[in-house]
C-alpha cells in the first residue's frame, strides 16, 4: 500500500489487441496477458460480438434446476476437447473455485464408495492452485499461506522437480525424472489416506514458470492408478492453448481424473470454471434422493451465460483456421529470440514450453546464487518496463513472458528487447 504512494496504479482506460492504453495515452504491451488470462487479444470484435448477442437474450440466470444453451454447447464442447475419459463437466466461476470443487468432489468420491479414510492431498512444493482457504491448502509457496497455517487443512507437500537448480544434476538429455522419487514415496507411505494428487502440468506458474518434462506427469499417472489415489490436473493457467497445444493432458495422452480450468476459457473476458471428471466420478454421486448422494457446490455466477457465450466463441477462434498451427512460427520465435537473454550475465536460465517463457536472474551466474528479495529487482524491472512501454509483472526475479497467443512476431521480438533493455537498465 506504501509502494502506491510513489508508485500509483496505472488507469487503464482501454484495450486493444495486445496493447492496454492509460487515461493519458501511454499505450503498454501486455506482457502477461492481464494475469495470463487473455488469450485473443483486448476488444476481439467476435468476442465482443457474441458477448453482445447473448446480452440481447439473457444475462444471467441461476445454474439450478435451469441451464441454457451457452452452457451446454460449452460442455459439449469441452469434453470433445479434452482425453477421452472425462466426460462431465461441473461449471463455477473462477480457478480457485475449480479446484475445491475437485478437492471436495475427491473427498465425497471416497466416501460414498466406502474409502472415507482417503482424506488427504498432495501437492507439490512450489505449487499453487489459488488462494481460498482449500486452494490454500494445496500452495507450496510460503509466502501465501504462512499466515494462515493454522487454519489449513492438513495435506502432504512434496518436493517436485526443480530443473533449474536440479538436485541430481541431470540435463534435459539425460534426465528421466528421477525426481519423481519423493512423489513414489509419498504415495507409499500415504496411500491409504491420500484421496488425490493435485499438479499444474508442465509449467509452476506461480513458483516463477518452473518448467517440468512431460515423463514426470506420466509417472505420476501410473503412480496414481497402482496406488488408487486421483489425479487432479490445474491447466487454469496452462490450458487453451498456452503451451502449443490446447491442453496438456490431451497433448501428452494422458488421462487426469479431474480436469480445472478457468482463466483463458473466456480468453479474459468474464469469470468462469469448469472442472472436468470421470463417469465413474458421476456414478458415485447417483441415486434416490433419499440417498442424499449429491454434490453440493452452488455459486450465485456459476456457468454465467454471457461468459459462456464467450467461451463458446473464443473456443471457435482457438479451434479454427489453423489457429494452433500459426503458432508454431510465434514459439520458435519466443525460443531463439528469447535465447537472447542468455547473453545477460545475471541470466541464470531462460526457459519456454509454447508460448510461456521466462528468464530468471540470478546475483551470479555459475553459483546461481540468488538476488536478495529485499533488493526488489523484479519490481523495479516491473518500473523500467513501464516507462518503455511493456506491462510485466515478475514474480520475485523470474522476468517472464505470457502474452496473448495473437501476438505477433515482430511484437514477440520487441517484447524480447524491452525486456532486455530494462534488465541491463536496473542491473547496470
Ligand atoms: C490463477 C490460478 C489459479 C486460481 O485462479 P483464480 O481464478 O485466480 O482463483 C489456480 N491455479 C493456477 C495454476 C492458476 O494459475
Amino acid at each position: 500500500m506504501k509502494d502506491h504512494e510513489t508508485v500509483p496504479p496505472i488507469l487503464i482506460e482501454r484495450g486493444e489487441g495486445v496493447y492496454l492504453s492509460d487515461r493519458e495515452g501511454n499505450k503498454y504491451l501486455d506482457v502477461i496477458s492481464s494475469w495470463w488470462v487473455n488469450l485473443l487479444g483486448h476488444n476481439h470484435p467476435r468476442l465482443n460480438a457474441a458477448l453482445s448477442r447473448q446480452l440481447d437474450k439473457v444475462a444471467h440466470v441461476m445454474f439450478a434446476g435451469v441451464t441454457h444453451q451457452p452452457a451446454i454447447d460449452l460442455a459439449e464442447r469441452l469434453v470433445a476437447l479434452t482425453p477421452d475419459n472425462l466426460k462431465k463437466v461441473f461449471f463455477s466461476d473462477n480457478g480457485s473455485t475449480a479446484v475445491e470443487v475437485a478437492v471436495k468432489m475427491s473427498l465425497q468420491y471416497w466416501q460414498q464408495t466406502g474409502q472415507g479414510s482417503k482424506r488427504k492431498f498432495a501437492h507439490l512444493k512450489g505449487a499453487y492452485h489459488g488462494e481460498t482457504l482449500g486452494a490454500l491448502s494445496l500452495c507450496g509457496i510460503d509466502m501465501f499461506r504462512d499466515k494462515f497455517e493454522p487454519n489449513l487443512m492438513a495435506n502432504v507437500e512434496v518436493q517436485g522437480p526443480d530443473c533449474f537448480r536440479c538436485p541430481y544434476e541431470l540435463k534435459p538429455e539425460s534426465c528421466q525424472a528421477e525426481c519423481f522419487e519423493p512423489m513414489h514415496q509419498t504415495l507409499e507411505k500415504h496411500k491409504e489416506s491420500l484421496a488425490g494428487v493435485i499438479v499444474e502440468p508442465l509449467v509452476q506458474g506461480a513458483a516463477g514458470m518452473k518448467m517440468y518434462p512431460p515423463l514426470y506427469l506420466k509417472k505420476l499417472q501410473d503412480a496414481c492408478k497402482a496406488h488408487n489415489v486421483h489425479t487432479i490436473y490445474d491447466e487454469i493457467a496452462v490450458g487453451f492453448g498456452r503451451t502449443g497445444s490446447l491442453f496438456v493432458c490431451g497433448e501428452h495422452d494422458l488421462n487426469p481424473t479431474f480436469l480445472c480450468l478457468s482463466k483463458g476459457i473466456t480468453s479474459g473476458y468474464l469469470p468462469l470454471a469448469a472442472t472436468l471428471t470421470e463417469d465413474e466420478i458421476y456414478s458415485a454421486f447417483y441415486g434416490e434422493f433419499s440417498e442424499m448422494k449429491l454434490f453440493i457446490h452452488s455459486h450465485s455466477y456459476s456457468a454465467n451465460p454471457l461468459a459462456c457465450a464467450v467461451a463458446n466463441e473464443s473456443l471457435s477462434i482457438l479451434t479454427g483456421d489453423d489457429f494452433l498451427e500459426n503458432l508454431k512460427p510465434k514459439i520458435r520465435v519466443l525460443g531463439e529470440y528469447g535465447n537472447k537473454l542468455n547473453a545477460l550475465q545475471w541470466c541464470g536460465e531462460f526457459r519456454q514450453t509454447g508460448m510461456i517463457a521466462a528468464v530468471e536472474l540470478v546475483a551470479n551466474k555459475k553459483t546461481k546464487e540468488e538476488f536478495p528479495f529485499e533488493k526488489r529487482v523484479g519490481y523495479q524491472i516491473y518500473q523500467e518496463g513501464l516507462q518503455r512501454g511493456a506491462l510485466m509483472r515478475p514474480l520475485g526475479n523470474v522476468i517472464y513472458f505470457i502474452p496473448p497467443l495473437v501476438i505477433s512476431t515482430d511484437q514477440i521480438q520487441m517484447m524480447i528487447d524491452t525486456a532486455y533493455d530494462c534488465i541491463q537498465a536496473v542491473l547496470d
